[in-house]
């Protein structure tokens, strides 16, 4: 039996450890952290549960390609999906734009707020619903396909394709601009940061949520890490956690064994780096297997920017009734940057649809403040001083309740911090570069990226995860931890089975 070794037991390591299994190979991963999950993860606080991930997850869907690939991987067994009414909402001055999943009432309710921009909100809610019928591709790679497969797959993308090129020319702030109303603008234009970020991202998201695409699991995100390794280990997969690998030792162009940061020696027919690709062409392959795709973009910030998150956990004393899940709200001067200028906005997330992430009668709520460069750069040389980091963070603590207290006078007294993570916090625990919680951001310039994980020179060890086709998220883990052992299968002369 044929032995892959799997540095990195984040959600596309466990899921090639779980193909890799159902198809017959002997498999290890080697996890750096003392548990696994990589970025899909979760973690407790004075009696509260932070979920550190899904805000939503595409593939839930009963009967889709996804949600069946999700279901082999165990990652939603016996789960009940939650399906919030609205994406989130915005707040502007005095009026507040939903993102409904029922697009029909999205629609009613923005020409409600602005009947001039009928037009605009007609055009937009479209093209949403073209995307109804698309489901993210999750069968074959397209290296993997024939030619009669390949004239399929861009067949099926026949109504997609033009939704995408026409989304992928503007930028958030230019879709913005086509709406009159002040709240409509702001509403659209904060979705992605302002500069060259392409308008796409809000479309998708929009498409596979007012589709029906895309919930939310209850028990959130590290419960279905969980459920996941519980499926690796029934298969008979094995998991080293606090293992750091360190170094690929190379013969003849072959990985022969990786070695750990404590001297450890594993070895194998076939290794998947599941972890940042950063870590690995830097790092493990120590700038001798260089990728000029990847060297392009980690060159070029500019068209290929990389985002993290200041994520604040709150708890608070009490119940929430009448708050939608996702707010997006004003705030005044709170001496935080985003994107070079100060915060304008807050946006926050409550869980009372989760009654086991906080004591009863109370609530954990969330807060993700995006951080871009320089601010990227400034959290890595914060961390360098202890005290100023922590300083830093202090600041933050005390700017967020202000904040809520401002905007709910009714909260007052009743709000603890329970946790502040930095970008320098996904550095730490899953060896993200900058903290980057997705592959390279979408801007106009960018081109988009779909990477086999080949490494040039290499022929028995691939990249795999969110890398590999950015921006990333769950579903590109999963779906490429399982097309890593498509190739490797086909390597084998294996026939894959799901
Ligand atoms: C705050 C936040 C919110 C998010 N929200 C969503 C969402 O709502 N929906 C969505 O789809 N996605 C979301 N994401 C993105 C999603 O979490 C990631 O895209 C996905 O988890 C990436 O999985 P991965 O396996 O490719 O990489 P990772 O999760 O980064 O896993 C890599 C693993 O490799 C390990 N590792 C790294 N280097 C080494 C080494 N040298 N040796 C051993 N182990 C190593 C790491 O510790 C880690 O466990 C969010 C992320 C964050 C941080």
């Amino acid at each position: 039996m044929k032995k892959i070794i799997i540095i990195g037991g984040g959600i596309a390591g466990l899921s090639a450890g779980i193909f890799a299994q159902l198809n017959g190979f002997e498999t290890e991963i080697l996890e750096k952290h003392h548990t696994i999950g990589g970025e899909c993860t979760g973690w407790d606080r004075n009696g509260y549960h932070i979920d550190g991930c899904i805000h939503w997850l595409v593939g839930t869907k009963e009967g889709t390609a996804l949600r069946k690939l999700w279901d082999r991987v165990g990652a939603l067994d016996g789960v009940k999906i939650y399906h919030p009414e609205s994406f989130m909402a915005v707040e502007y001055e005095e009026k507040t734009v939903h993102f409904y999943r029922d697009l029909d009432l999205l629609k009613n309710s923005w020409i409600e707020i602005s009947p001039d921009d009928k037009g605009a909100i007609e055009e937009f809610c479209n093209d949403i619903k073209k995307l109804h019928t698309f489901e993210v591709p999750s069968g074959k790679p397209l290296d993997l396909m024939n030619i009669m497969e390949k004239a399929k797959f861009f067949f099926s993308m026949r109504n997609v394709g033009p939704v995408i090129n026409k989304y992928n020319k503007i930028t958030i702030g230019e879709l913005a601009d086509r709406f009159e109303d002040p709240a409509l603008k702001h509403a659209i234009g904060t979705f992605m940061p302002e500069g060259n970020y392409s308008a796409l991202p809000i479309v998708f998201a929009l498409g596979t949520f007012t589709g029906g695409q895309s919930s939310i699991p209850i028990g959130g995100s590290k419960k279905l890490a969980l459920r996941m390794q519980d499926r690796y280990l029934k298969l008979g997969g094995t998991i080293k956690t606090s293992t750091e690998v360190k170094k690929l030792e190379i013969e003849n162009g072959q990985v022969k064994q990786v070695r750990t940061k404590n001297g450890e020696l594993f070895s194998g027919d076939y290794f998947i780096a599941a972890c940042d690709a950063k870590v690995l062409y830097e790092g493990l392959l120590n700038g001798d297997y260089p990728d000029p795709e990847f060297e392009k973009r980690f060159n070029n910030p500019e068209d290929y920017p990389l985002a993290s998150n200041i994520y604040v956990g709150i708890g608070y004393h009490d119940e929430i009734k009448d708050i939608p899940r996702t707010l997006k709200f004003n705030v005044d001067e709170l001496g935080i940057k985003q994107n070079n200028k100060p915060v304008e906005f807050l946006q926050m997330t409550h869980y009372n649809y989760e009654p086991d992430f906080a004591p009863e009668g109370n609530t954990v709520i969330t807060f993700a403040i995006n951080q871009y460069e320089p601010e990227l750069e400034k959290w890595e040389s914060l961390a360098k001083d202890k005290e100023a980091y922590n300083q830093e963070k202090n600041k933050i603590r005390v700017a967020i309740i202000s904040a809520m207290e401002n905007r709910f006078p009714d909260m007052k007294d009743k709000l603890e911090v329970l946790d502040v993570a930095t970008p320098q916090t996904y550095q730490r625990y899953c060896n993200a570069y900058k903290g980057a919680f997705m592959g390279f951001w979408p801007t106009i310039q960018g081109k988009e990226l779909n990477h086999t994980g080949n490494i040039n020179g290499l022929d028995n060890t691939w990249l795999s995860g969110q890398w590999l086709q950015p921006p990333g998220g769950l579903p590109t883990a999963l779906i490429t931890g399982k097309d890593t052992i498509m190739r490797i299968c086909k390597r084998e002369k294996l026939d894959f089975k799901v």
